[in-house]
């Protein structure tokens, strides 16, 4: 397992820090991250996983908020790109997507390209309950791995029964295993999320990230890692397992860092940037 010394150490090599992101570098050389969720009444949490991508080091962030509202702009973060329909006209296969947050049922229509064509992808919340209620869908997830595609599930335990097809209790009663299992079947890196979050690699690899505590048990907090899991895996041009690990462990040292509880999730999102540029 991953002892805080080997977490400081890959902190250390952070792409978000400016020291790493070299003179001639320029923010096409950030990668593109898009964030596709939102639906109506939840666009909250695709600007909250937009912000963290951007707050982690991507160099362009679009927004496909999927809310019947047209959205243009995060007035408080006026870096963020909208791009209504981006999953139905876009190249998926140079960017990083996101999909998922406050995804409700809309975000179903837009899996199956999703799943095809993006190059990395990191898939959260309803993204998740849609693999689990269509057998289609978790056939083209699992096909992602034999096309050398990358992916991230970062599922609440709740998340985890319904991809595995059993109830919560079970999951909590064996996280490693529920992890390993989720990670096996799909060919993903999965960040089983709660107190001790559990990574588990494809290849049968754990670790229990040892950050965090219930501040987070807050809305938004998934969207925000999820969000900065694809700005990190975006901008360092590390691997899917490298920027899940990082992200769930930086954004549990935010938590501890915070003075205040419960954190609000888009006061986590300046926490984490503050607590990576610091190390
Ligand atoms: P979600 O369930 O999608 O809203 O995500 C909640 C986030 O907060 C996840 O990253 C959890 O790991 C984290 N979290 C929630 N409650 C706790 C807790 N008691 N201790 C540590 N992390 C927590
Ligand atoms: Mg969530």
């Amino acid at each position: 397992t991953a002892g805080p010394e080997r977490a400081s150490a890959m902190l250390s090599g952070s792409p978000a820090s400016a020291a790493d992101r070299g003179h001639a570098r320029h923010k096409g050389s950030f990668g593109d991250v898009a964030i596709v969720g939102g639906a109506t009444g939840m666009a909250g949490a695709a600007l909250l996983a937009a912000r963290a991508a951007h707050a982690a080091g991507s160099g362009r962030v679009y927004v496909d908020v999927l809310d019947a509202a047209p959205l243009t702009l995060d007035a408080t973060r006026p870096e963020l790109m909208f791009r209504r329909g981006w999953w139905q006209t876009a190249s998926a296969e140079a960017s990083t997507v996101v999909a998922g947050c406050g995804g409700g049922t809309a975000i179903r229509e837009a899996l199956p390209r999703l799943l095809s064509t993006a190059g990395r992808l990191v898939l959260d919340a309803d993204a998740l309950n849609a693999v689990s209620a269509d057998p289609s869908l978790a056939a083209l997830l699992a096909a992602r791995q034999t096309r050398q595609r990358e992916t991230v599930l970062t599922p609440h335990p709740l998340e985890a029964a319904r991809l595995l097809n059993t109830d919560t209790a079970s999951v909590q009663s064996d996280r490693l295993a529920a992890a390993g299992r989720l990670a096996s079947q799909f060919g993903c890196v999965v960040v089983l999320k709660g107190s001790g979050s559990v990574i588990a690699a494809p290849d049968g690899a754990l670790w229990i990230n040892g950050t965090g505590n219930a501040a987070l048990a807050s809305a938004g907090t998934g969207d925000v890692l999820a969000g900065w899991i694809g700005g990190c895996w975006s901008a360092s041009g590390s691997g899917a397992l490298e920027a899940a690990r990082h992200a769930t462990w930086l954004h549990g040292l935010a938590a501890e860092l915070s003075p205040t509880a419960p954190l609000r999730a888009a006061d986590l999102v300046e926490a984490m940037h503050s607590a990576g540029a610091r190390r």
